[in-house]
């Protein structure tokens, strides 16, 4: 089959908008999703100036999605003073796992000399994720654990360096699933944080003291797509899975969205629309409500909770 935009020959389809592009025109189309998501998400603030350019920290897994988030970043704003791009690696403490893929990061941020930052649970908390999951004393998935602590670190990183925004590399997938889990957990509450977090008008969230605000370019590129441009440009991804992968629930909502797809192109597209439309209204809504709880500062740390120790000091806390 041949391109549907000149005569080379196909190398994907998307089965949701019955294109066939060729290797040239699947790497544009990519790239051109992700920069129209820059625009229609305004991430580039009117206040942003040669003179007094932003800062954007991307969260570096080192995997496809974040690697090629970064590249396609990179090539956009190359020749804009106005953002500045800066990397964060995590390093959770897991044999064998993140050394690899923090090479990629590496090789990856050295080829386009973007500062880069390293900083692992170890360093940062004391403790290591193979450690984390053998004490286990909150009886929880390690992802639980992990997740706390990472979304600590990128923040706290975040706000250090005073970043105008924090940027991750979830793909369509990611998000028509984390999506479709609130719904079927009948997580309200969830609903409104994950719209308030980093899928509302960035005008607004930009406002907030407390919380840099939060932004996934990627979000309308599918993860097949995702990882066969990161394979077309030949980008330093590393893929290999984590030995304490505990997200059961999410794989279950992973294949039941392969086959709704397959069976009904666009289902993730119109699942992530119509969930960003609702998440807006029910975000209003418990903006409103009397039961909203008040933000203040961990007495241990300072971070912003809702409680009186944030959930990070209370989980090391439970760990030593
Ligand atoms: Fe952490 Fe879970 Fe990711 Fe492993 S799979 S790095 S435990 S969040």
């Amino acid at each position: 089959m041949d391109c549907n935009r000149c005569d080379e020959p196909a190398v994907m389809h998307a089965a949701y908008s019955g294109a066939h592009l060729c290797e040239g025109h699947f790497v544009e189309s990519v790239e051109t999703r992700v920069r129209r998501r820059v625009r229609r998400d305004d991430l580039v603030s009117g206040d942003a100036t040669p003179e007094a350019p932003q800062t954007w920290l991307i969260g570096l897994s080192g995997g496809k999605d974040s690697v090629v988030l970064t590249q396609i970043l990179h090539e956009t704003f190359a020749e804009d003073p106005r953002i500045e791009l800066v990397c964060l690696t995590i390093h959770e403490g897991i044999e064998g796992y993140r050394d690899k893929s923090l090479e990629a990061c590496l090789d990856l941020t050295d080829d386009l000399d973007i500062p880069h930052e390293v900083l692992e649970y170890d360093e940062e908390f004391g403790v290591r994720m193979d450690d984390v999951v053998e004490d286990d004393p909150e009886n929880m998935a390690a992802c639980a654990y992990c997740g706390v602590f990472r979304r600590d670190l990128l923040s706290g990183y975040a706000t250090d360096i005073d970043a105008d925004l924090l940027l991750t590399g979830h793909n369509l997938d990611d998000e028509a699933q984390t999506a479709l889990m609130n719904f079927l957990e009948g997580d309200v509450a969830q609903i409104a944080k994950h719209f308030d977090a980093s899928l509302g008008p960035l005008s607004e969230r930009r406002e907030s003291e407390h919380f840099v605000p939060r932004a996934k370019p990627l979000r309308d590129v599918p993860e097949k797509e995702v990882a066969l441009y990161a394979h077309l440009r030949d980008l330093p991804a590393h893929i290999t899975e984590c030995p304490h992968s505990s997200e059961a629930y999410r794989g279950e909502i992973q294949q039941l969205l392969y086959g709704l797809e397959e069976n009904h192109p666009g289902t993730r597209h119109s699942i992530l629309a119509g969930y960003e439309e609702l998440a807006g209204i029910v975000a209003e809504r418990y903006d409103d409500s009397e039961d909203g709880a008040e933000l203040r500062s961990c007495r241990e740390c300072g971070s912003t909770t809702t409680r009186e120790i944030c959930r990070k000091c209370a989980l090391l806390e439970a760990l030593v």
